[in-house]
């Protein structure tokens, strides 16, 4: 896939800014948060105008009435304008009203059925499309949806980072696993990657550092709510913020350059680069030795029909591992993860010898 700009005309090395409210809810509220954020030089205004909410019962959205609004948002502050859109339904009435950009939530980006309902409704249809990730960690489904949109002639898309639902203690209302995302640009380096700070904080103390993060992975811009009065707002309240404490954030944000002309500084990195690859070097040849070791024991093993797990011997080296690990400045999280992809390698490689049928000498 080949993915074109979202906008023309941009200049570069500035952050692709979206910004509005969660919710369209009155003509005054989405006019007033227009113009307070037409001063600001955004790029692109948000509104939600069909709302997927969680239960029944709470705003739902203004419905297609949302959309003239819309429109004189457009007339009156010359903004382009994006908005949610869930169903056929949505994007036939999207394209009616001359919304400029569409972008699917993370609960349609969940569901193969309704991405490719849409991608049917706007088949050849010259709008570009943001991309929300879907609830749950699954980077294929997310590089699903973006193939079922591509597929319908679209090649203006971009993918919106906003997290990832998850049961349990947070400080993030979705949890970012930045990894992802970061694998996703990898994948697709000319794919535009926007950080929806708001919904991946969920509340409104975390949204600059959360912002300031995905400038520093090279995130191409950022989409965030904002509320002429977050503490009345009909959905998202607690991670709204107003078009003053926006301009804060934006102007705050450090963004910082891939490349450079300064040769001190590319020489330098060159040699710490090169380190870093010798390194890695080292470390598979290491790896490949404790596997080599591993097969021997699993002969050992076989030969005086010992179990392959032994699970005092593996409580110890992880205790041990932990312990070195930590003195070192390395997390344990990390020296647990690292060891436990080790520690299953080597089994897979004694079941291999355990398991290979003895050559019958004939
Ligand atoms: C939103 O942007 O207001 C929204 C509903 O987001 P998400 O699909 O990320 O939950
Ligand atoms: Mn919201």
């Amino acid at each position: 896939m080949k993915f074109s700009p979202i906008l023309d005309n941009r200049p570069a090395n500035k952050p692709f800014i979206i910004a509005g409210p969660c919710s369209a809810e009155t003509e005054e509220q989405v006019l007033e948060t227009a113009h307070a954020l037409a001063k600001q030089d955004i790029d692109l205004f948000r509104s939600g105008i069909w709302k997927p909410r969680t239960r029944p019962g709470s705003f739902e959205g203004i419905g297609k009435e949302g959309l003239k609004w819309l429109k004189r948002v457009k007339a009156e502050t010359g903004l382009k304008v994006t908005t949610e859109v869930a169903k056929a339904d949505h994007a036939y009435e999207c394209l009616k009203q001359g919304i400029d950009v569409l972008w699917l939530g993370a609960r349609t980006t969940v569901n193969p059925f309704s991405v490719q309902e849409i991608a049917d409704a706007i088949d050849g249809a010259d709008v570009p499309v943001l991309i929300k990730n879907p609830i749950n960690p699954d980077l294929k489904l997310w590089i699903g949806a973006i193939e079922r949109i591509y597929k319908a002639g679209i090649t203006r898309i971009g993918v919106i980072h906003r997290g990832f639902s998850y049961h349990g203690d947070t400080k993030y209302r979705n949890v970012p696993r930045w990894q992802i995302a970061i694998e996703l640009k990898r994948q697709f380096p000319d794919l535009t990657m926007i950080c929806d700070n708001s919904h991946i904080c969920g509340r409104r103390d975390t949204l600059a550092s959360v912002a300031q993060k995905s400038m520093d992975l090279n995130y191409d811009g950022l989409m965030t709510e904002v509320h002429p009065r977050p503490d009345e707002a009909w959905s998202d309240a607690k991670q709204q913020i107003t078009p003053v404490q926006f301009k804060g954030l934006v102007d705050g944000l450090v963004v910082r350059q891939t490349t450079t002309d300064d040769e001190d500084f590319v020489e330098h990195i060159d040699h710490l680069r090169h380190e870093i690859d010798e390194l890695d070097n080292e470390l598979l040849n290491m790896l490949a030795r404790r596997m080599q070791i591993a097969e021997g024991i699993g002969q050992y093993k076989k030969r005086n029909n010992i179990a392959i797990l032994q699970s005092t011997r593996w409580n110890e080296i992880l205790k041990r591992a932990t312990e070195q690990g930590t003195s070192k400045g390395l997390s344990e999280a990390f020296v647990s993860v690292i060891l436990k992809a080790i520690h299953q390698e080597s089994i897979n490689h004694q079941s291999k010898i355990m398991n290979e049928k003895e050559e019958v000498k004939s």
